[in-house]
């Protein structure tokens, strides 16, 4: 068999592994996560919702995985916890074109359901390479399903609104916006919670004579 025929069939069975050599930039990677088969949550999708944003973007918040109006428009937080994103964002001087935002899963799941273990294993070197390629300074993990990842074990109870610091990247931990639609009590705590954003990023871009972390802003899990 041709080499060029054996190579298009293994990209289109694991695009993963002959694809990332050649990508050059984030099309690159939206068009392959359109058409991902690692897992079976494609099937029953209308589009995949890579995420959006500048490639140069300081801020990167990750959601959980999309939802109906998410899967309908291909575009992540369109929805109502998208409008709520989207006025936390305000809070600090931010538009949602300012950041990038993306999800740990690509497909929707079926109503919406949680991911699965095997789904998000599958998902996962999408997100990795996203990373790679913003290569932003701080990472806001919305909600369990990110913040797992970035801090395995931790309960997004007790580490929301707080940072933690390696390589030169802020993660931050956040409840996921949908959470105060579904418990007002929570709407406050998660606005406070934005708000401590411009300073841990203003700490790590300040010049290194200003740049000493305050323990008290830029508390260690
Ligand atoms: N919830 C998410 O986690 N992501 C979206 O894109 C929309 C809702």
């Amino acid at each position: 068999m041709p080499r060029a025929i054996i190579s298009a069939r293994k990209q289109a069975r694991f695009p993963l592994a002959t694809a990332w050599h050649n990508m050059s930039n984030l099309n690159d990677l939206y068009r392959d996560i359109a058409a991902c088969q690692r897992c079976s949550l494609h099937k029953n999708t209308t589009h995949a919702v890579p995420g959006e944003g500048p490639e140069n973007s300081q801020i990167m918040f990750i959601g959980e995985a999309p939802g109906f109006h998410e899967d309908q428009q291909g575009r992540p937080f369109v929805g109502a916890a998208g409008q709520f994103l989207e006025h936390l964002l305000s809070l600090i001087h931010l538009t949602r074109e300012q950041v990038y935002i993306a999800n740990v899963v690509k497909h929707r799941p079926p109503n919406n359901r949680e991911p699965l273990p095997g789904e998000l294993l599958a998902c996962r070197p999408w997100l990795t390479r996203q990373i790679e390629l913003i290569s932003p300074k701080m990472i806001v993990t919305l909600g369990r399903y990110s913040m797992d990842m970035f801090f395995p074990g931790k309960s997004v109870s007790k580490i929301h609104g707080t940072g933690a610091k390696q390589n030169g990247v802020i993660y931050f931990a956040m409840y996921h916006p949908a959470a105060a639609l579904h418990q007002q009590n929570l709407r406050q705590q998660i606005e406070q919670d934005m708000l401590k954003i411009p300073a841990l990023l203003a700490e790590l871009t300040a010049p290194p004579a200003e740049a000493k972390p305050s323990a008290e802003q830029l508390k260690m899990f």
